[in-house]
Parts: structure tokens; sequence; C-alpha cells
């Protein structure tokens, strides 16, 4: 009995897994946010790119759920604005 729990919970978090590493609406907006090079044509480019929303030059990269994750939406420190998309 304990066996078949076991491998009820590791079918299930693989399959959690699965989903949170590949989630299709996920890539989708990932996929609509622009790469830095277009964000710097669309909104100027300055020694240091700021935020589009607050003028803020802090940014930080956030994979989702996955810290693995490979694709990065980069955010704006202070408004949380999704700035551009970076893939490692
Ligand atoms: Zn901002």
């Amino acid at each position: 009995m304990l066996v078949i729990s076991v491998l009820c919970f590791l079918v299930l978090f693989a399959i959690a897994a699965y989903f949170f590493r590949f989630f299709p609406w996920t890539r989708r907006e990932w996929e609509a946010l622009p790469t830095k090079a277009e964000y710097i044509a669309e909104h100027g480019s300055t020694e240091e790119v700021a935020c589009c929303k607050c003028g803020s030059t802090n940014t930080f990269d956030f994979g989702g759920l996955n810290p693995g994750m490979t694709n990065r939406k980069v955010l704006c420190t202070k408004c949380k604005t999704a700035l551009w998309r970076e893939s490692y």
C-alpha cells in the first residue's frame, strides 16, 4: 500500500512538474514580450535601460514557478512591469 501511495505521489508530481514547466499560455506570454534589442529600439536607448512605465533602471529576471526555466522575463523591480524576454 505504501509503494502504491509513493508511486501515485511521484506520478502526480511528474504531471504537475510537466505543466509548470511547459504551460503553453506561459510560453505565449513570454513570446509576446519584445527582446531587449526591440525594447531599446521602441523605448529609446540610453546608457541604462529604464522602465517605460516608471523610469526605474533596476530590473530582475523571472522564470516563472520553475527557477531553472531558461525562458526568462525581465521585470522592473519597482513597478513589476514585464519589460523584455531573455533566453539562456
Ligand atoms: Zn517600472
